[in-house]
């Protein structure tokens, strides 16, 4: 492992103004310690931003809620109001890894956390997301791979916070050099849809210090997944849901489809197709074909297809009662 320097920020500002170019935030490190060791990135600094004071709390707004960026995972999970209020966030929260990982992990930390690609993350190859010339994945083990993407690297988001997040319509706010900027889930992740270097939008030195949910006005959400394991274990497919309900049919609705494609994956035309209708088997379905309709599947990652279905109809059922 190449030598670094560490720092312990004591407040946003002394961590945003001491990440240069070859800085790394480090939050909870369940990540970032893993990509150390395996030379994935390399960085002369690692700001340490877990202890800032005040930015794990949770807290209820005149709008919604805002959570700080070192909100523990574990936090977040049992969380008996946010429960209340966006089941989404704290369901999705709940399937993270195993609970000494949501112990450790950061909400900023895992908006921001790398590919699980097996050719990403083994050190020797130089696939096209380390720059290299090459996706391994396309011809090669895709199990676990996307069904959409605009770009050559199909990796897809991985992150189970950003998959409900999306789905809440919440709005990340990052803090850079040159002043604070509040982005939505999608373009948080913009970047990774077109360019295959890319994880997320985030630039080196734009640090996540929170984010902010608004309140949803029926409470209605609901986040699904699919994994190999109970526990311990990553999705195959996620399914966030999210609907303003009224007399028994949907003003709005976004449902947000995970470890599909490199961004949380939405259909405009799925959720406006539910727009004034009741919820049930029939409209479930429509609007599951027409997310799955541009679904291009790999050799061995087909079986995503169906699994998806079946938890967009689940998952919209399930905000449906
Ligand atoms: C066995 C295992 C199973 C897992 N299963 C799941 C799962 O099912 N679902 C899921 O969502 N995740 C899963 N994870 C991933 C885990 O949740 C993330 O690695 C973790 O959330 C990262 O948070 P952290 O605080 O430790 O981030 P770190 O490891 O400290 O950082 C991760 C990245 O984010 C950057 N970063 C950290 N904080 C900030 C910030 N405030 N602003 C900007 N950038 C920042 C770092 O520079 C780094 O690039 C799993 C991990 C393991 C090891
Ligand atoms: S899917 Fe992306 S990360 Fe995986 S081998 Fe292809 S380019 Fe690399």
């Amino acid at each position: 492992m190449k030598p670094f320097s560490y720092m312990r920020a004591t407040s946003v500002d002394t961590a945003v103004a001491a990440a240069s170019d070859k800085a790394l935030f480090l939050g909870g490190g369940i990540d970032l310690l893993g990509e150390l060791k395996e030379g994935l990135v390399d960085a002369d600094l690692l700001v340490a931003v877990a202890r800032i004071p005040g930015l794990d709390a949770i807290e209820q707004t005149a709008g919604g809620w805002r959570i700080g960026a070192n909100a523990t995972v574990a936090a977040i999970a049992s969380h008996l109001e946010l429960a209340r209020a966006m089941p989404a966030l704290t369901e999705a929260a709940g399937e993270v890894g195993s609970p000494q990982i949501r112990n450790v992990a950061t909400l900023g930390g895992n908006l921001a956390q790398h590919s699980r690609c097996w050719y990403y993350r083994h050190r020797d190859v130089k696939c096209l997301k380390k720059g290299g010339s090459t996706c391994f994945a396309r011809e090669g083990e895709n199990k676990y791979h996307s069904l959409f993407s605009g770009n050559p690297c199909i990796s897809p988001v991985v992150s189970n916070l950003a998959v409900a997040l999306a789905a809440l319509d919440a709005v990340v706010i990052v803090q850079r050099r040159s002043g604070e900027s509040r982005l939505s889930i999608a373009e948080l992740y913009a970047a990774a849809w077109v360019n295959p270097l890319a994880h997320h939008s985030l630039m080196p030195g734009e640090m996540i210090t929170a984010v902010e949910v608004p309140a949803p006005p029926t409470g209605r959400s609901v986040y699904l997944q699919q994994s190999e394991r109970s526990a311990f274990d990553w999705a195959l497919v996620s399914c966030a849901a999210a609907a303003a309900v009224s007399g028994g049919t949907v003003q709005k609705a976004r449902i947000v489809l995970g470890a599909v494609a490199p961004v949380p994956y939405r259909d405009e035309r799925a959720e406006a197709s539910l727009a004034g209708r009741r919820i049930d088997e029939a409209s479930a379905s429509r609007a599951a074909d027409l997310i799955l309709e541009k679904a291009t599947p790999f050799a061995f990652n087909g079986y995503k297809v169906p699994v998806a279905h079946a938890l967009i109809r689940r998952a919209l059922l399930a905000i449906a009662m």
